[in-house]
């Protein structure tokens, strides 16, 4: 997934794919772009209020 604008990704691209640019412009690195993982996390995290 795009970290600018979300566009997903093949997952079958091989590891050898260190990085890629977006049609949305964006210059995707690999290592860098898993901060998906933390904003989709930030997302799901649900904090109760009592
Ligand atoms: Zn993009």
């Amino acid at each position: 997934m795009c970290n600018e604008c979300g566009l997903l990704y093949s997952c079958t691209w091989s590891l050898a794919i260190r990085s890629w640019s977006c049609a949305c412009g964006a210059n995707l690195d690999r290592d860098h772009n898993a901060i998906n993982i933390h904003k989709e996390g930030l997302k799901l995290l649900v904090i109760p209020s009592f």
